[in-house]
């Protein structure tokens, strides 16, 4: 017995009708033709689509379909977001308009960008340690043993008081 809350994706689909249905399977098409290698699951009752963490995913209203997650300063084209309700980290698809699939693609190929720059940005960091006193993350050669921990080069030459 599956519980709620652990509902496949297309199970969430079901749950509405026929012409909704059609639009949110166009959605996910869409979505995986961009990242082949995109993970589904659904988090907190959402289709939800994953790649170095959480990349997109859609929600059913009355009137329309909710697509997260946009960055606050998405480099797309504003003209582009034009026709529809923007929210916070959120775009309104009526659900009796034509899915607009270019702008989708746009935002599914700059939130792969966005995710795949931090995960880069995370291992580097991972590869470094911390100078105890600035909080720099610095090479290891860069880096003092100081009885307490490890210390930057800066850090080491302050001129104590
Ligand atoms: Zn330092």
């Amino acid at each position: 017995m599956k519980e709620k809350n652990n509902i496949s994706i297309d199970e969430y689909i079901l749950n509405f009708d026929i012409k909704i249905q059609k639009k949110l399977q166009d959605l996910r098409k869409i979505i995986k033709e961009e990242v082949s290698e995109v993970e589904e699951t659904i988090k907190y009752n959402m289709p939800t689509f994953m790649l170095h963490g959480n990349l997109v995913y859609f929600a059913v209203f009355k009137n329309h379909i909710g697509f997260y997650s946009i960055s606050d300063t998405p480099n797309i084209y504003i003209e582009e977001f034009e026709p529809f309700k923007v929210g916070k980290g959120s775009v309104q698809f009526p659900v009796d308009k034509p899915l607009p699939y270019e702008l989708i693609r746009k935002i599914v190929r700059y939130r792969v960008e966005e995710n795949t720059e931090r995960d880069k940005k995370d291992e580097a960091k991972d590869l470094k340690e911390q100078c105890l006193h600035c909080g720099k993350y610095l090479p290891k050669n860069e880096l003092n043993k100081f009885y307490e921990g490890l210390i930057c080069k800066t850090c080491y030459n302050l001129p104590k008081n």
